[in-house]
């Protein structure tokens, strides 16, 4: 009787598993093991939303896996020590584990070789469709453009989707802990787990993607990121069966989760850009902390930004638009430091994403990929294009919701300023005239 480790990290299905599909072929038994490793708390990456999110995805797992014959086993403890202990306790012959694009994946499979050798088989399908590395321009070890990256990215091959297995067998003996229960920061924080993506997914019309996927108020977007995030779906599957369905829809929805692959390969080569630069702008931010503290409060006086905020705070998940619209405002109009700004998201969001939150937020502030660093986004033409009947700011600004129509994004022009809503931090008439000081002007 051969038995197998299956380290799960960010990939919590039993769908299309690359890592649960290797460690089935390769054994009789597989022990799917998740470890709670404090050196996630230890890099500030451990916020209330997310383990609450991962506890759901856990305890949906282990639900999944007793169904075919099997068990999750939780472990506390440091991830490398922790699975050669199991291994020695089981007996097991091969680990396998997905490969992962985060210094701290890196430096985790670093210390599972040392204590493993040959017994690990890292694979590097399951994170995104595209491995990073694996879509590169000649002579460079990644794609620094999204439109070149996307067009190289259409002719790659794609590996085979994997059935969910219909049987798992799991040794006795090792025992695993319970999954802590926690308390997320967000009250309306959504439920986690693969049972509950899958049925998000099956529910979603993708064929309506291109039309609605900007506007605020429909709220039309997937809402598969924290489930995409945590691996509860795999983007290949997801691509793959956007592809079937074929039409403008399911091909927007896909070039997203381009994006997602894009920004990946980015992080793979460039483990620095989580908190540097990706192209230095040799520029002084500003530093207002009572600015910095509005913007996170949602009390900017701008009512589209404060409406993202506090959908943020209130769910743990913003709009696309939103965040590209808020961080915009953080780095462009009050001119702060990408890096904060960044830092409140991953505090926050439940699909906070070293690849996606990082790199998207330096590609808001002008020291990332984008090909126009000096774009800016206008709080109000784009609150006038995004949410042209207010309805999305009177939903998150309750001091806002009386007034009608797209009066609502400029509250300082009504007769009477409505109570208890703070005024514009920066003087609404000057904001296209500051915006415009030397950088192009976006509406
Ligand atoms: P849909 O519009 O339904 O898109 C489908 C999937 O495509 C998403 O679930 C996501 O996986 C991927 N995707 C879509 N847009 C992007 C994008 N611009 N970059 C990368 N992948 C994308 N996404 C995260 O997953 N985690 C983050 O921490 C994160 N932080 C962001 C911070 C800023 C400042 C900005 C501008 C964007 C950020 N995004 C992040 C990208 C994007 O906003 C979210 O993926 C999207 O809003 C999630 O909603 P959805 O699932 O309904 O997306």
């Amino acid at each position: 009787m051969t038995i197998a480790i299956a380290l799960l990290t960010q990939d919590l299905r039993l769908h299309d598993n690359p890592v649960l599909h290797a460690a089935l072929r390769s054994a009789d038994e597989v022990v799917p093991l998740f470890v709670l490793d404090p050196d996630v708390e230890a890099a500030g990456f451990a916020a209330a939303n997310r383990r609450a999110f991962l506890a759901d995805c856990l305890t949906d797992l282990d639900a999944s896996l007793r169904r075919i014959g099997g068990r999750l086993v939780l472990r506390h403890g440091r991830s490398a020590p922790e699975t050669a202990r199991l291994a020695a306790e089981t007996g097991a012959v091969t680990v396998h584990v997905a490969a992962g694009v985060s210094g701290f994946a890196r430096r985790r499979e670093h210390a599972l070789r040392a204590e493993l050798g040959e017994r690990l088989h890292v694979h590097d399908g399951s994170l995104t469709v595209a491995p990073p590395g694996a879509v590169t321009p000649s002579g460079k070890d990644h794609y620094a453009v999204f439109t070149p990256y996307f067009r190289a990215w259409q002719q790659t091959a794609r590996r085979p989707v994997h059935r969910a297995p219909a049987v798992l067998r799991t040794p006795e003996g090792p025992a695993g802990a319970a999954v802590p229960s926690v308390r997320p920061d967000s009250p309306g924080l959504p439920p986690g787990g693969e049972s509950e993506g899958r049925r998000l997914w099956k529910a979603y019309d993708v064929d309506r993607y291109a039309e609605v996927h900007d506007d605020l108020a429909a709220d039309s977007t997937s809402r598969l990121s924290p489930y995409l995030h945590f691996g509860c779906l795999s983007a290949t599957e997801l691509t793959a069966r956007a592809g079937d369905r074929g039409g403008p829809g399911a091909e927007a929805f896909v070039r997203q989760l381009v994006w997602r692959d894009f920004h990946h390969q980015v992080l793979a080569a460039r483990p620095r850009a989580a908190w540097h630069d990706y192209r230095p702008k040799h520029d002084g931010w500003t530093a207002d902390s009572r600015e910095a503290a509005a913007w996170r409060e949602g009390r900017t006086g701008f009512p589209v930004v404060d409406a993202g905020m506090r959908q943020l705070a209130h769910e743990g998940w913003m709009h696309n638009r939103a965040r590209l619209l808020t961080a915009s405002f953080l780095t462009k109009t009050l001119y702060q430091d990408w890096r904060p700004g960044a830092r409140h998201f991953l505090d926050l969001l439940v699909d906070g994403d070293l690849a996606n939150n990082q790199l998207n937020w330096q590609w808001v502030a002008g020291t990332g990929t984008d090909t126009r660093p000096n774009r800016v986004l206008n709080p109000l033409t784009q609150a006038d294009r995004l949410d042209p009947d207010g309805a999305y700011v009177r939903r998150w600004v309750p001091e806002l919701a009386g007034i009608p129509g797209r009066a609502v994004h400029r509250p300082w022009s009504l007769d009477r300023r409505p109570e208890g809503y703070p005024p514009p931090l920066v003087d609404p008439a000057d904001v296209s005239a500051r915006l415009r000081q030397g950088r192009g002007l976006d509406g």
